[in-house]
């Protein structure tokens, strides 16, 4: 009886309380979600039983485990990962593929879950899975005045594309995605090891013009250039005569991108991102000169350079094309459809 009567009151009190403050689309709605569903179901059950799809996702701040409804983590996964201020076909491309990127990973569905983290589906930190913030974060973040404004254009962004994935071949599409280009995308089969999909391929984009990435020269003292190589075990002599840097590259990938380059005399190999992690460089795309005691590298672009640009999105949707077009732009081939149900063998590979 005593269980029944606080049955009804809770019943009450989300009547009153909750239902008219997630309607009346408050700030901390999206966080609150997250700890009610967290409270409320055994750790590592993910189900898709009650309408929605819950994940289990490594909050990397907290170091702690919660379970979010898909389509609330997408809320705050788009506001993390692209500006609030973009057009918002760009914001619903941004949530098309980041809800890809997250049911290819969700173990329920066969994929391989947070690698880091094992037991989840996705953790937060966007050097691993994707990024997510809390929605007090968004705020903090978002320009007073334009909170509300940001809020209502990501959740419309989220609620307008809702269950839409990007699939090849019946599967859910490898969405990966970064900042800027710089004026053509890479080949998944270049940026990483392996084969790469076949949507994953270079393709042009002038879009991104807008980003600062899209050009950029940073100038490095030559004594840090040589200082960034001294973590090697072996350490190379990195400038011959005068200063000149030993550096040349022996492979560029179609997109212009350096694959290979050889460091040092005697040379020694390395790869485009080895050198680019090096160097603290935001991307693969890079040339450069020596000016006085600095050498200045020229960069294109931020991020890998594989799958969507974010900001060429943000471009194409400026010039009026829609979130479908710019996905199929950057996923050549792929479709954009309602996600495979559960246990249709979509896995990730
Ligand atoms: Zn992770
Ligand atoms: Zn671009």
């Amino acid at each position: 009886m005593l269980k029944l009567l606080s049955m009804h009151f809770l019943c009450l009190l989300v009547a009153l309380v909750f239902l008219p403050a997630a309607l009346a689309g408050n700030w901390w709605h999206w966080d609150d979600q997250l700890k009610e569903q967290s409270n409320g179901k055994p750790a590592g059950e993910s189900n898709e039983l009650d309408g929605g799809t819950l994940l289990r996702i490594y909050l990397t701040g907290e170091q702690t485990a919660a379970e979010m409804e898909l389509e609330d983590y997408l809320v705050g996964v788009v506001a993390a990962e692209m500006p609030a201020s973009f057009h918002l076909e760009a914001l619903k491309a941004q949530a098309v593929v980041a809800r890809t990127y997250a049911l290819r990973k969700m173990t329920a569905r066969g994929g391989s879950g947070c690698r880091s983290h094992p037991g989840a589906d996705l953790c937060t930190d966007s050097t691993c899975c994707q990024a997510w913030e809390k929605g007090s974060v968004s705020l903090e973040k978002w320009p007073p005045g334009k909170d509300s404004f940001y809020l209502q254009r990501i959740r419309e962004a989220v609620s307008s594309t809702r269950g839409l994935v990007i699939t090849f071949e019946q599967e859910l599409a490898e969405a990966v995605y970064h900042s800027t280009c710089g004026g053509m995308t890479e080949a998944a089969s270049d940026a990483w090891s392996g084969g790469g999909s076949p949507y994953l391929q270079a393709v042009e984009c002038t879009y991104c013009s807008h980003s600062t990435y899209y050009r950029r020269e940073t100038a490095m003292p030559l004594t840090a250039y040589a200082a960034a190589f001294k973590m090697e075990k072996e350490a190379l002599p990195v400038l011959g005569e005068g200063n000149v840097p030993l550096l040349e590259v022996t492979a560029r990938s179609k997109s212009g991108r350096n694959l290979l380059l050889e460091l040092g005399a005697p040379g020694r190999t390395y790869s485009g991102n080895e050198m680019r992690n090096f160097l603290g460089l935001p991307s693969t795309h890079f040339h450069w000169r020596v000016e006085g005691n600095s050498i200045v590298f020229s960069t294109r672009g931020h991020g890998h350079g594989v799958g969507m640009c974010q900001y060429g999105a943000d471009g194409m949707a400026a010039e009026g094309h829609g979130f479908i077009e710019i996905l199929e732009h950057y996923y050549g081939g792929v479709t954009v459809e309602e996600a495979p149900p559960l246990g249709s063998g979509t896995t990730e590979r």
